[in-house]
């Protein structure tokens, strides 16, 4: 039997009650896992267990695809007109805003983000996201190319099939809308793996889709591992195509996965290592709070954290006692509390993936600034922390921390600066810091990156592409640019007069 997660939320920003069933959600109804297995789901605050959700198995992911496959020939795909996906996408966004504040309690709850920023950020914008992509379904489109009067030539951007979508955990809803909107907008139907650290929200959102009057099999949920529910989608015969967020080790193995299987149409979202560069000329104290947010929004749990922090010699140490104050000042507690700016990281894996990384950054020899220690004695708090006197190859200079981790680095010249900040193998993100705006926008231009901030960072919006140069992904998120991982355009040719 398909069990059912109650929770009642008295904190002081939010008094309510959840209540939604923990099955999967295949063909329009939730359903145990054909093992009927389940997954513990972790409150970071605490540590202790939250709920069980059930855990789908690749058995699962067959019985989906085939509820896919057939939503997608009978009653989605070709046969649902825009203006219908257009209209379901909106009743989905309106029902999200109604239950935008339950959304944002669960994934306090789940993932240890605040309150406060699930409201403002990840809610607000995987709402906008949704709405964004209702008012494109009925705008997609192909073209009709002049070839020669005896002929009508056109191409038709066609929805691809089922498409199989895996996304992390750092913002749980939020990677869940940017996957949703632009493929249920082309016509494609979907089998979706939240990860199996922060499933609530995306269980939740199930019965949204329902509600909105999405037909069966149009959207199926499978909580499950990445091992084996996100393997299985990754190889499996009839999903056409995968799109990923997550990390760049993973990311490698969804690409062999699909070369091995069917050759799959693969977008990838992956890790980053983001410089963040003040120069001399900057205006210092928004130079030093937008630091302060790009390193530490999130416990530095974003993919897009400006956590290489380049800071020219001439305002260096005024920089660093400013900077210092400031990520003082970010206080660290309960998600529900109303001053916390930082809770708890979202597991224990990742709470000891950091820890290990500040441990190997004091090893090397950098100095802990600030931080570099465990907060209270409950739950996965972390202080934030400030290196200095690093040098380019240490591991907390070149890998992906994802924790409330920032190095500051002094440089002298932009040379020096643009060749340090593109020395790395991730190419997600950047951000410059400049009045000089030739200065600032010649740097951003040659700063290797899918996004360039100019005097600000981590600024996301539904309608502006976003996506990684070189190991940080293939293909673009957000705005026109994600339709088209979703279309297949096909060319047709009619004959009006040629005889053979
Ligand atoms: P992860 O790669 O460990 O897991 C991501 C998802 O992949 C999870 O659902 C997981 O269960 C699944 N998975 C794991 N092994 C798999 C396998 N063998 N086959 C198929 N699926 C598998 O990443 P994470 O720890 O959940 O998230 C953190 C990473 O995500 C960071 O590297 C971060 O930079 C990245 N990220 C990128 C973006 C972006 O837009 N570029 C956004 C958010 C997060």
């Amino acid at each position: 039997m398909v069990s059912t997660f109650t929770h009642e939320f008295n904190t002081p920003v939010y008094k309510g009650r959840a209540s939604f069933s923990t099955g999967l959600y295949i063909n329009g109804k939730f359903v145990e896992g054909s093992d009927k297995t389940t997954i513990d789901v972790i409150n970071p605050s605490t540590g202790k267990v939250i709920t069980k959700v059930a855990e789908a198995t690749a058995k699962d992911v067959d019985i989906a695809v085939d509820a896919a496959q057939k939503a997608f020939e009978t009653t989605w795909g070709l046969n649902s007109g825009g203006a219908e996906r257009s209209k379901l996408l909106g009743k989905l966004a309106r029902l999200m805003e109604e239950h935008q504040q339950e959304l944002a309690a669960l994934e306090a709850l789940d993932n240890g983000k605040t309150f406060t920023w699930a409201m403002n950020a990840d809610t607000a914008v995987a709402i906008d996201t949704i709405r964004y992509y209702a008012g494109w379904a009925d705008k997609i489109h192909g073209q009709v190319q002049e070839t020669d009067e005896k002929k009508l030539t056109y191409s038709r951007h066609e929805p691809i099939g089922v498409v199989g979508q895996i996304i992390p955990w750092n913002f749980p809803l939020l990677m869940m809308a940017w996957k949703l909107g632009p493929a249920l907008a082309t016509g494609n139907c979907i089998v979706l793996k939240p990860s199996e650290f922060t499933p609530l929200t995306a269980i939740r959102m199930c019965e949204l889709i329902h509600q909105a009057g999405f037909p069966p099999g149009v959207f199926n949920l499978l909580t499950g591992y990445g091992s084996t529910v996100g393997a299985a989608i990754a190889s499996h015969m009839k999903i056409e195509k995968i799109a990923f967020t997550g990390s760049t080790m993973v990311g490698r193995k969804i690409m062999e996965a699909a070369a091995k299987s069917n050759l799959k149409n693969v977008t990838l979202e992956l890790g980053g290592k983001n410089p963040n560069i003040i120069f001399n000329d900057a205006d210092l104290d928004q130079a030093v709070n937008w630091a302060a947010h790009g390193s530490y929004w999130n416990h530095g749990q974003a993919c897009t954290a400006g956590s290489r922090i380049y800071v020219q010699s001439g305002v260096y140490d005024e920089f660093l006692a400013k900077f210092t104050e400031k990520v003082r000042s970010l206080k660290v507690g309960d998600p529900f509390a109303v001053d916390s700016y930082q809770g708890p990281q979202a597991s224990k894996v990742q709470y000891d993936r950091i820890m290990n990384f500040i441990q190997s950054g004091k090893d090397q020899g950098a100095t802990v600034h600030l931080g570099g220690d465990r907060n209270g004695t409950e739950g996965y708090y972390i202080n934030p922390t400030i290196f200095t006197n690093t040098t380019p190859n240490m591991k907390i200079v070149q890998e992906e921390i994802f924790g409330p981790v920032g190095v500051v680095i002094k440089f002298d010249d932009e040379e020096d600066v643009i060749r340090q900040a593109n020395d790395t193998v991730f190419g997600l993100a950047a951000a410059v810091f400049s009045q000089n705006i030739t200065r600032a926008i010649t740097t951003a231009h040659r700063l290797k990156a899918g996004t360039a901030w100019i005097n600000c960072v981590n600024q996301i919006h539904s309608n502006v592409p976003f996506g990684g140069f070189k190991q940080s992904g293939i293909g673009r998120e957000l705005g026109e640019y994600a339709l088209h991982n979703y279309t297949a355009v096909k060319a047709v040719q009619v004959n009006l007069g040629y005889v053979m």
